[in-house]
């Protein structure tokens, strides 16, 4: 197999760290690496990895970056046009976007333009653009490898298609911190007892959209964009062990199944190796040992995302921009104290019902959504 050539957006948050800890399994050379920053981290992983250009994200700390790293080559960049400089630069074959929220669209673009296959873990990019990104990625003919452990199963599982179309995706979902809880009860829990995962070990905004939900909700829109199934023949199930990460079903009704540990390793080298499989550092699964698995069907009036992501998906145009808008606004409040659990729903709902809609999308109309949306939230008293 050829050297690939990596550039990795967000390569000091939870998806970064794992992509640099499986880099020595692979095949493959760190070209760039970007940070919102952690120059520390970045700094320990550019001396390591010797890429040709670092970015943070943050102004402040692209400055501290550069002084950290004056006695080496390597280029320092900052801001946005840092993000794109490292996806776009000509050595680059493959681009992690590893990025948290909305900020992941531009350079995921960008990158595509240039021709960059894309192992894509942001998955906001696809909630808010899919049309825009899924057309780009057809004209410049480059492509978008899945590494959410979900869409990395149905990508894995739809490998044995050969002709047929996948009638149905199954999306399993772990159920989060608050599975069995009613809304009565979500109204008292607490952000510390939210960012408490039971079996995925993950950043602060991917884990209380597991605990509302919104994360399965976006990952619906992600699976429709990436596998062109309408939202009503992608179906969601609880499966509290983590141990299927989702499943296809064909038109006679055979459904296929991806199995394993909970561990991102594995979706990350995938990506990055596709379509060869290499030997993984992740510990292996034993089904004896699991014992048994077990599957519910989910509670939409404790956890409304479900329903309101369903809706944004079937309505298409700006709808899921401000929905993800919305609920990356909310999480941030909720993150600082500022509202309580059942009001991130609320807020995403509010703004749903607040914000105009568009159905021919555009960048800067994805753009104006998202923030429109976030300040609806933010207003919101
Ligand atoms: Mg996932």
């Amino acid at each position: 197999m050829m050297k690939k050539r990596i550039a990795i957006l967000g390569s000091t948050g939870s998806i970064g760290t794992q992509t640099v800890d499986i880099l020595d399994s692979i095949e493959a050379e760190v070209v760039a690496l970007t940070t919102n920053r952690n120059v520390k981290l970045i700094e320990k992983q550019a001396r390591r990895l010797r890429p040709q250009l670092v970015a943070a994200y943050d102004g402040q700390a692209a400055a501290e970056l550069r002084t950290a790293l004056a006695d080496t080559s390597i280029e320092v960049c900052a801001g946005a046009e840092g993000l794109v400089r490292a996806a776009t630069l000509a050595d680059v074959d493959i681009v992690v976007t590893a990025v948290v929220g909305m900020v992941g669209l531009v350079p995921t673009l960008e990158a595509i333009a240039a021709g960059k296959d894309i192992a894509l873990a942001n998955k906001e990019t696809l909630v808010c653009a899919g049309e825009l990104v899924m057309r780009a990625a057809r004209e410049h003919g480059v492509k978008i490898l899945p590494v959410d452990s979900e869409h990395s199963a149905i990508f894995q599982c739809a490998q044995a298609r050969v002709d047929n179309p996948l009638a149905k995706i199954i999306l399993t979902a772990s159920g989060g911190p608050f599975f069995g809880k009613t809304r009565a009860e979500l109204a008292s829990v607490t952000r510390e007892q939210a960012l408490h995962h039971p079996n995925w070990s993950m950043g602060a905004k991917i884990t209380i959209d597991s605990a509302t939900m919104f994360n399965k909700g976006l990952e619906l829109i992600e699976a429709m964009w990436l596998y062109g199934l309408p939202p009503e023949d992608i179906e969601i199930v609880i499966h509290r062990e983590s141990i299927i990460h989702s499943l296809v079903e064909f038109a006679d009704g055979a459904q296929l199944a991806q199995l394993g540990l909970p561990d991102m390793r594995l979706p990350i080298q995938y990506a990055m190796t596709f379509p060869a499989r290499m030997p993984c550092k992740v510990p292996r699964l034993s089904l004896a040992d699991v014992g048994k698995l077990t599957f519910f069907t989910p509670d939409e009036e404790a956890f409304p995302a479900l329903r309101i992501a369903r809706a944004a998906a079937k309505e298409r145009g700006n709808a899921c921009a401000i929905m993800n808008g919305a609920n990356e606004a909310a999480v941030d409040l909720f993150l600082h104290d500022k509202i309580r659990f059942l009001e991130i729903p609320e807020r995403v709902e509010r703004a749903l019902a607040d914000v105009p809609r568009c159905q021919e999308l555009t960048l800067a109309r994805v753009l104006e959504a998202d923030a429109l949306a976030r300040e609806t939230v933010y207003a919101l008293r």
